[in-house]
């Protein structure tokens, strides 16, 4: 433990002031856009820095990067860790860019300590983790893993119709000394730093989380059609109201899934009434649903419940429910959760375990080698928003960790 290096907190921040004016909002936030004009600038940047140390700089065909500090064993698979840099519409400075200059902390921390690893390590920058220009989220690690087909996400296109395809080489443009690297090339390890987006390790007073895994989602699609018809002259007799149907299915789902310990997240975030005349009787409603769940089985289990209750409801109308997404939970291997926890440990940093509610780039990445997260508070767990923010000792216990853990892994 004693001959392990100090990451340098102020390196740390500094660097993440720099990366705070590239695409900085007028209300202290970011609006980087996956591989928009600001997104490529913080790229070029950590290539900057990559390249004062003599590391390697590579892209993958989907506009993933790696940066590159070769091992001793050329071949060895890298032990590597990382986050993304791109961010939600006028977002926060942390979400993302903070795991990748925490895995950067580490890897200059080791260089400067002259540690030779026999892995080579790596800093890893998933790109389009968040989504809104491109869909769907996590399109870097998904389709690096072989969770998304290459060329189906190459031709993803942007509100403006730019492709992604497009963005990827305009990306190698400006990084035109990048090297190649293959996709779904495994890892020895992965751990990705993130904040928590939640209010759990703040108020537990702790520095660090050791995410156990992620919850899965089910979403879907919920179609009722009755008929369009004169508000003024059709009697309740004759009305076949989607409306009334689907706002009575809506209440029914809500209730079945209000579980005693609120584990379960059922949201309906869109709900549309067509053809939205103020004087017409709907015949069409669309709405979504939303399920997540920390097991596996309890998702399966109550989704499936989902069409059963809105058939029950459909009353004269029609109704057709569509599972358009569906992801199961997952768990880390429990011996990246106990390394992390005894590095955190043996730095006295207090931790605690937690799931993660959201998901991340670590999801896919597991497939490809054993991997873990680390957590950190963000205030009053505001994430998505302007006002996102984490402290530099927060940051740097994360970094200290992931050094740590690297050293571990990779000597
Ligand atoms: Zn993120």
């Amino acid at each position: 433990m004693t001959n392990l290096p100090e990451i340098d907190a102020n390196r740390l921040w500094a660097r993440q002031t720099e990366m705070d004016g590239i695409g900085a909002t007028p209300g202290g936030g970011i609006h980087r856009l996956a591989l928009g004009e600001a997104d490529i600038e913080a790229h070029r940047r950590l290539n900057d820095w990559a390249r004062a140390r003599g590391w390697g700089v590579l892209l993958d065909d989907i506009g993933n990067m790696f940066l590159r500090r070769e091992g001793a064993d050329p071949s060895l698979p890298p032990v590597s860790s990382g986050s993304h840099t791109d961010s939600q519409p006028m977002a926060g400075r942390f979400d993302g860019m903070f795991g990748v200059l925490a895995a950067l902390e580490a890897l200059e921390t080791i260089d400067d300590a002259g540690i030779e690893t026999r892995h080579p390590i790596e800093v890893a920058i998933w790109n389009n983790e968040e989504g809104p220009r491109f869909t769907p989220a996590c399109m870097g690690s998904a389709t690096y893993a072989g969770v998304q087909a290459l060329e189906k996400m190459l031709a993803a296109e942007d509100p403006d119709g730019v492709t992604m395809g497009q963005c990827v080489a305009d990306l190698r443009a400006a990084l035109p000394d990048a090297g190649r690297r293959e996709l779904g090339e495994p890892f020895a390890a992965f751990i990705e730093a993130h904040i928590e987006q939640g209010i759990t390790l703040e108020g537990y007073g702790n520095v660090i989380g050791v995410v156990t895994g992620m919850q899965g989602y089910r979403r879907f699609r919920v179609e009722v059609t009755g008929q369009d018809a004169h508000s003024g002259t059709t009697p309740r007799s004759r009305r076949r109201d989607a409306f009334v149907a689907a706002t009575q299915m809506a209440e029914a789902l809500r209730q079945a899934f209000l579980d005693e310990t609120d584990t379960m997240r059922f949201t309906i975030g869109r709900f549309e009434v067509l053809p939205g005349g103020i004087s017409v009787v709907p015949g069409r409603v669309v709405f979504t649903i939303d399920m997540r769940h920390p097991s596996s089985e309890t998702l399966a289990a109550e989704g499936d419940r989902v069409v059963g209750i809105c058939k029950d409801l459909k009353g004269d109308c029609e109704v057709s429910v569509t599972e358009f997404i569906t992801s199961a939970s997952m768990e880390f291997p429990e011996e990246m959760r106990a390394r992390i926890e005894a590095a955190a440990t043996a730095r006295g940093f207090p931790n605690q375990r937690i799931y993660s509610a959201a998901s991340h780039d670590a999801r896919h990445i597991s497939r490809l080698g054993p991997a873990g997260m680390i957590f950190i508070p963000c205030w009053e767990g505001i994430s998505h928003n302007e006002a996102e923010s984490a402290t530099k000792e927060d940051c740097a216990a994360a970094a200290q960790v992931i050094a740590d853990v690297l050293i571990e892994l990779a000597v």
